[in-house]
């Protein structure tokens, strides 16, 4: 792939999606819907290949609306999430057919449903809810804590009752990346019961319950796709305790993923450019920095990332202790890994990054330096099926018209 295609490149490979989306559906309990999050890869060969397993979007802008629209998704079968959404793109959604918005605050929720009496076509709502508690074991932490993420439980149950007839019922997604099986199930037992509090004080009986997701894959380094082999069992009886009607629909049991469904398809192939000793310690250069892979770790700490040797010139290879892994923009923060145990790596050397076929690329600071966007390659059943680079473009604009 490197020597046909070049490098930096992401390689996709659309039958490890399929693999993954196998095993989350054998994991949920059923029946029940699955959202794919395009945030985690917006690729059209991916989000097209979800669309056709049967996998709803979840999605949070209008570009990634596009894209799921654009891949066969229904709009009746797409989700619209996300804090602080425009006016505009409310509008627009509703008008590509959009029924399901997840709100985040009673501003949220006058915003759809005005939106809605426009257009006048029905919103589905759902109320997103910051619980009381948080479950532990979270990756990023996204209720029980001050966010920017749902209202709060308080909230809703003090209004519930004069919103009741506007929404349908409850998302609750509460975090990401949790491998272990336990954590989920905390985390999922946390949702429920938030549900089953709102429902108790308020008679209100939920039509939709989407329990969010944060099924965990390792990132950027080697390993198996995870197996939740309790969770469907153990989820469907707390079901059954909790939300009794909802083997017959009622309510829906939804449930949303980006990581699961495509960490493990991708990795990234990128060279080795320069390779020195600075005041004594190894530092190894890269074609790709966080301009191709990592760079959210601006904005939260990731794990260090390390890559692996592929391919080299075949000469045996000691250890380079201590390793400084670097990439090519010309900032400190530009760097995977300050201390890292590799082997000796030469410039030329291919490497690679597994199990990044989320939040990869498209979580990367591409705009910054402008060096080219890394190609993606796309195969399926041992055959390449497309290559494509994606590019940041300035387009004119125009001043607001009436200003
Ligand atoms: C990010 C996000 C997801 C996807 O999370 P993964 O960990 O990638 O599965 C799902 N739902 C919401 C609301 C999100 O913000």
């Amino acid at each position: 792939m490197a020597d046909r295609f070049g490098t930096p490149a992401y390689v996709y490979d659309l039958d490890e999606v399929t693999r993954a989306h196998d095993l989350l559906r054998a994991a949920l309990p059923q029946p029940s819907r699955l959202l794919y999050s395009l945030k985690a890869n917006p690729h059209p060969a991916i989000v097209r290949t979800l669309t056709a397993l049967g996998c709803g979007a979840e999605v949070c802008s209008v570009g990634e609306l596009a894209t799921a629209l654009d891949a066969g998704a229904a709009p009746e079968h797409v989700q619209y999430t996300g804090p602080g959404k425009t006016d505009a793109e409310v509008a627009e959604a509703v008008k590509s057919g959009v029924r399901w918005f997840s709100v985040d605050s009673p501003t949220g929720l006058d915003q759809v449903t005005s939106a809605a009496d426009r257009a006048d076509g029905p919103a589905t709502i759902l109320l997103r809810v910051n619980g009381t508690a948080t479950a532990p074991g979270q990756g990023l932490a996204m209720t029980g804590v001050p966010s920017q993420f749902g209202a709060d439980e308080a909230w809703a149950r003090r209004h519930l009752t004069a919103v009741r007839d506007r929404i349908a019922g409850f998302h609750l997604f509460q975090g990401t990346n949790l491998a272990d099986e336990a954590a989920l199930l905390a985390q999922f037992d946390a949702a429920l019961q938030t549900a089953a509090r709102l429902a108790a004080a308020t008679g209100y009986r939920p039509r939709v319950l989407n329990l969010g997701g944060g099924f965990g894959v390792p990132f950027a380094r080697s390993g198996a796709l995870p197996r939740f082999p309790a969770l469907a069992d153990v989820l469907a009886a707390r079901l059954d305790a909790m939300f009794p009607g909802w083997r017959d629909g009622a309510p829906a049991v939804v449930f949303e993923s980006g990581r699961y469904l495509t960490a493990a398809c991708g990795s990234l192939l990128t060279r080795v450019t320069d390779v020195k000793r600075s005041h004594g310690r190894p530092v190894v250069v890269l074609e790709s920095g966080v301009n191709h892979l990592g760079g959210m770790s601006g904005l939260r700490r990731l794990p260090p990332i390390v890559p692996e040797l592929v391919a080299g010139d075949g000469e045996p290879r000691a250890t380079l202790r201590e390793a400084i892994i670097a990439g090519p923009l010309c900032t400190p923060l530009d760097t995977w890994a300050r201390s890292a145990d590799v082997p000796e790596l030469r410039p030329g050397d291919l490497v690679r990054v597994p199990n990044v076929g989320a939040y990869g690329l498209s979580a990367s600071l591409l705009a910054f330096l402008g060096r080219p966007a890394p190609r993606e390659v796309v195969h399926a059943r041992g055959a390449v099926t497309e290559v494509s680079q994606p590019a940041v473009v300035r387009l004119p604009a125009e001043p607001i018209e009436g200003t």
